[in-house]
C-alpha cells in the first residue's frame, strides 16, 4: 500500500494545499507528493493523514503538520547531498522528506520509545538516515560536524549554542525559539563569528525536554 492511486492523490491534493499557503520550492513540494505519510501515523488517523494535522505518534508527542515540515525544509534551502542534523525524530516523517531531498541526515531523538519505535520503522521501510541517534539535541553532534544545515522539530526555549557552532559558513540553523508560542528562526552563518537572523512568524511545538534523564 506504500503508493495506491489513493494515497498518491491525496498527496497531491495535500501538496497543493501547501503551495496555495505559501510554500514555493518545487523540490519540497516533490518530497511531500513522494513521501506515504500515513505509515507514520497509527492506522487510526490513516483517513486523516493528508489533511494538513498534526497527530500523535506516542510519548506525548506529534508528528508536525505538513506546512510546518515543509516550511522548515524550505527555509534549509538544501542542496543535493548536503549533511543535514535533524533534532527531534519523532515518527521520522521529516527525516524521510530530507532523504526524498537526496541530502545526508544525521537524526536525534531523545526518548527511548519514540527511539525505537523510528528505528524498526527506518528498517522496515527502507529509509536510511546516516545516523539515528537517541541522545540530546541540545549538544548536537560534534563528531560529524560542521553541517550545511540543522532543523530543531521542537520548541526551544533558548538557542542551544553547539547548534550555532556546528553549522558550516553558509549553513542555516532552523529552529521555533521561545516558550508556548515559538518563533520560527533562521540563523545563517555569514562566518567563523557572525550570524544572521530572521524570523518568520509564530508556531506551535512541542518543547524540546531539557535535563531528561
Ligand atoms: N520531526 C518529527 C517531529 C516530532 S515532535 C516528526 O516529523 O514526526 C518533536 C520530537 O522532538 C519528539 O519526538 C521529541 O521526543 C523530540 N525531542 C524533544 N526534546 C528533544 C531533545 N532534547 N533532543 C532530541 N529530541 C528531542
Amino acid at each position: 500500500m506504500l503508493n495506491s492511486p489513493k494515497h498518491q492523490g491525496l498527496r497531491n491534493i495535500l501538496a497543493k494545499t501547501l503551495q496555495e499557503k505559501g510554500i514555493v520550492d518545487v523540490k519540497v513540494l516533490d518530497a511531500i507528493r513522494q513521501v506515504p505519510r500515513h505509515l507514520f501515523l497509527d492506522s487510526s488517523f490513516e483517513s486523516h493523514a493528508y489533511l494538513n494535522k498534526a497527530f500523535p505518534i506516542g510519548a506525548d508527542q506529534t508528528i508536525s503538520h505538513p506546512y510546518t515540515v515543509a516550511f522548515q525544509t524550505e527555509l534549509l534551502q538544501l542542496k543535493k547531498g548536503d549533511k543535514i542534523l535533524e533534532i527531534g525524530t519523532g515518527s521520522g516523517y521529516q527525516t524521510a522528506i530530507l532523504l526524498a531531498l537526496g541530502v545526508q541526515v544525521y537524526t536525534i531523538e531523545r526518548q527511548l520509545e519514540l527511539f525505537k519505535k523510528a528505528q524498526l520503522f527506518f528498517k522496515k521501510a527502507g529509509y536510511r538516515p546516516k545516523q539515528h541517534l537517541f541522545g540530546d539535541g541540545y549538544i548536537g553532534l560534534e563528531t560529524e560536524a560542521p553541517f550545511d544545515g540543522i532543523v530543531v522539530t521542537a520548541g526551544a526555549p533558548f538557542v542551544p549554542k553547539p547548534l550555532l557552532e556546528q553549522l558550516k559558513i553558509g549553513g542555516n540553523l532552523v529552529i521555533p525559539v521561545g516558550g508556548k508560542e515559538q518563533e520560527m528562526t533562521r540563523y545563517t552563518r555569514l562566518s567563523e563569528r557572525k550570524f544572521e537572523r530572521k524570523t518568520y512568524g509564530s508556531f506551535r511545538f512541542v518543547p524540546l525536554l531539557e535535563n531528561k534523564n
